[in-house]
């Protein structure tokens, strides 16, 4: 079978020029062996694709992470872990080389039953890392086998070799010029005669701990993978065939993007639509390595490529949506003419390791959202009660919830005229929390109730793009 690959040209479909590819699929894509037969031909399609990165199939990250958590007694304990393997066996059950894959297959499975026991008794973040890395390691296991029983030579790699990360487990940070010299002495070489077929989402410290980037972050591990090997491309193979101007759910009108800058798709990943992981854009972007994003269940509708120079920079591009925001509202008197009072907040935030995504202040209040993308891979809420107690110190604190942002995204928003009351029109009839505009020429952000969201993209769809 041939699958037509996307070209570096243009977004249309063509045979693809590229020297070195990384393609990575996300969990939909190995769901099963039918999923993974499909990926597996996209790869072998492009002969310069020879490094695979995969995510766990399917649902089996969040059955790890229930794992993880405190309350689970031992009978749910052996269901959960009965569930995981039965997505491996389902797909163990069509190869031919049943007994080999089985049987490293089942040492991840006892791992997986000996590392939740000792969670019973230790709740180490370490040893959650390296319970949630068994997906990854099944994962990749069973797709090396299935591109090996198309006759090609291919090859699982144990990605901690190379993707070395610090200790903060459960987000850990890559070490980015290590990861560079690890992957051109340790994984360059086997690429000449191997598709390497390796995991997403893992990596381990200094000391060979496991560790995990956060979820979703496999898109992340192949954006770092490419740019350690100084790849020419990366393709990020989801269930959606690429970036679309907004969530076709929302607005039946969206269309796809076939091209769009990396600063731009930055913005997005940020503040919209989870087709791609945040992180991704920035190796890309050191790298100049452009990205390609698009639908392994149908390759040939083509998809988005991420560029540093696209042909086109509209105004507006598309427009995102992100649910579940949370509105920080600080008040402090001490804000009033004087200093400080912005670094001590920060401060506080970052030792808490949370990331501002909108900030708008006044004279004695400051509003600001979270970051919650990527959040800790065993998926712990942002705001502690130590954080809070911690900010209560300086200042009185206010959370809302239930609020949505809205962003839209584009070019020379903020040097266009007559951009805000095209917009503001639209919003005629809504109550926005709070605005951003102006910090970035890309974006302009409002934030909307969770529930008049979807009518808010809605009606900005319709009058700015259609
Ligand atoms: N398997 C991990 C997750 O679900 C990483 C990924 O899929 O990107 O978060
Ligand atoms: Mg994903």
């Amino acid at each position: 079978m041939s699958v037509i690959q996307p070209s570096a040209d243009n977004g249309q479909i063509q045979p693809s020029q590229e020297k070195l590819v990384v393609a990575k699929f996300g969990g939909t894509s190995v769901a099963d062996y039918d999923s993974m037969q499909r990926c597996a031909d996209i790869v072998l399609a492009n002969l310069n694709t020879r490094v695979v990165v995969v995510s766990a199939s399917s649902g089996v990250t969040n059955l790890l992470v229930a794992l993880t958590q405190a309350n689970v007694n031992d009978e749910r304990r052996l269901q959960l872990l009965k569930d995981i393997a039965q997505v491996q066996y389902r797909i163990i059950d069509n190869l031919q080389s049943q007994q080999e894959v089985a049987a490293t297959i089942d040492k991840v499975l006892s791992q997986m039953a000996v590392l939740s026991e000792s969670l019973l008794l230790n709740r180490s973040k370490a040893i959650m890392d390296e319970l949630l890395a068994c997906g990854e390691l099944c994962s990749s296991t069973l797709f090396s086998a299935v591109i090996r029983e198309k006759g090609v030579k291919s090859q699982a790699f144990d990605v901690r070799a190379v993707m070395l990360t610090d200790s903060h487990f459960g987000k850990a940070e890559p070490q980015i010029a290590e990861i560079a010299q690890r992957a051109q002495t340790s994984l360059k070489p086997l690429l000449a005669d191997n598709i390497i077929v390796t995991q997403g989402f893992i990596g381990a410290d200094i000391e060979g701990q496991t560790t995990t980037l956060g979820r979703g972050g496999s898109d992340y591990s192949a954006a770092l993978l490419a740019e350690a090997l100084q790849a020419n491309a990366v393709e990020i193979w989801t269930d959606v065939a690429g970036i679309y101007t907004t969530d076709p759910r929302l607005a039946p009108n969206a269309r796809p993007i076939p091209e769009i800058s990396f600063n731009e798709a930055a913005e997005m990943a940020t503040f919209g639509a989870k087709v791609l992981h945040p992180a991704t854009i920035l190796p890309a972007v050191r790298q100049q390595i452009q990205v390609f994003v698009g639908s392994s269940k149908a390759p040939e509708l083509g998809g988005t490529w991420i560029r540093h120079q696209v042909n086109e920079a509209p105004v507006f591009r598309a427009v995102a949506l992100r649910r579940d925001q949370t509105l920080l509202n600080l008040h402090s008197l001490q804000m009033l003419h004087a200093q400080g009072f912005l670094a001590e907040t920060f401060a506080t935030l970052a030792r808490h390791k949370i990331s501002v995504d909108l900030i708008t202040t006044s004279e004695v209040n400051v509003s600001l959202t979270l970051d919650k993308t990527g959040s800790d891979s065993s998926g712990h809420g942002l705001l502690s009660e130590s954080l809070l107690q911690e900010l209560s110190q300086h200042c009185r604190v206010r959370v809302e919830d239930k609020l949505a942002l809205v962003a839209i995204i584009g070019n020379q928003i903020a040097s266009t005229a007559g951009i805000c009351s095209r917009v503001f029109k639209v919003l005629e009839p809504h109550n926005v929390r709070m605005i951003c505009q102006g910090a970035s020429p890309h974006n302009l952000c409002v934030l909307v109730t969770e529930s008049e969201a979807p009518q808010v993209i809605n009606a900005l769809h319709q009058n700015l793009f259609e």
